[in-house]
């Protein structure tokens, strides 16, 4: 089973099919958070639970920069001088 392309999964994946060019490697590393469509583009298993190293993993491999991470924390705000 498959999600909508392009969602966000708890956990904290997102995909861009607009980007992928459906080489592969995120599924072959994580084929559980992963899969192809017929077009051999990525979506995301629906309830997949994202395991961390595997996604990065993903990430780093895919060719066409298509895979995010997702986190909770808030950018990074201007340092404040200590006196
Ligand atoms: S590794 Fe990247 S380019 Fe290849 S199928 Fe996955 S998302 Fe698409």
């Amino acid at each position: 089973m498959v999600s909508e392309p392009d969602g966000a999964e708890p956990g904290g994946v997102t995909v861009d099919r607009s980007r992928c060019i459906g080489a592969g490697q995120c599924v072959s590393v994580a084929p559980r958070v992963f899969d192809q469509d017929d077009a051999g583009l990525v979506v995301l298993v629906a309830g997949a639970a994202a395991d961390g190293a595997e996604v990065r993993a993903a990430a780093e491999l895919c060719p066409a920069a298509a895979i995010a991470l997702v986190t909770d924390a808030p950018p990074p705000g201007p340092r404040r001088e200590c006196d």
